[in-house]
């Protein structure tokens, strides 16, 4: 008996754990446990020297997708364009849901020039893999900023760099990558 005890609860703290990390329509990390892993990435890059590159990926005109095709299927497309990305990433990287329709990507390990064409590689991936809706078919494109830390810099710098990445990527006419 006790022994069924103690694993009921184990599993209950698992549970507990996912829903304090993960983001439940993705299944992608969080912001906040993004923001957890990346002080521990950011600390073992330091300690290691190796570099360590950020990708954030926004899906273009999604609002367009929501208006004409409905909430549900919005969501839908989210949840299938999160589950590529993680998909296309190593094991050891951070794939998370950071913001609406916004992922954030952390590639231990990966120079600027390597993480520029790993972004490069999901843009094309998610621009050729359409979900099937019903008898209908919902294609999007990502936007992505990619840059790589700078030594002794906090995240959100880092972070802030890549978002204007990704604003540059957004004003040349989107569905491309930008590395700052
Ligand atoms: P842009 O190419 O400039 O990024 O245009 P956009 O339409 O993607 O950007 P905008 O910020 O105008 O719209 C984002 C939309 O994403 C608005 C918001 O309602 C929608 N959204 C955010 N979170 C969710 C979600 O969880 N599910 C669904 N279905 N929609 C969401
Ligand atoms: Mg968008
Ligand atoms: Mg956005």
């Amino acid at each position: 008996t006790a022994r069924f005890y103690y694993g009921m609860v184990r599993q209950a703290e698992r549970r507990l754990v996912e829903l304090a990390t993960k983001d439940s329509l993705t299944g992608l990390s969080n912001r906040g446990h993004m923001l957890s892993l990346a002080e521990h990435e950011m600390a073992r890059a330091r300690r290691s020297g190796e570099p360590l590159a950020l990708v954030i990926a926004d899906i273009d005109h999604f609002k367009q997708i929501n208006d004409c095709r409905g909430h549900e299927a919005g969501d839908n497309v989210l949840a299938h364009t999160g589950k590529l990305l993680a998909s296309l990433c190593r094991d050891h990287d951070v794939v998370a849901r950071w913001g609406g329709e916004e992922f954030l990507i952390l590639l231990p390990a990966t120079s600027l020039a390597a993480a520029n064409e790993i972004a490069e590689r999901l843009r094309t991936e998610v621009a050729a893999s359409p979900i099937v809706q019903g008898n209908t078919c919902v294609s999007c494109s990502l936007s992505l900023g990619v840059t790589s830390l700078i030594a002794n810099e906090t995240f959100s710098h880092a972070v802030a760099r890549a978002d204007r990445a990704l604003y540059r990527s957004k004003a040349e006419g989107r569905n491309r990558v930008t590395a700052l």
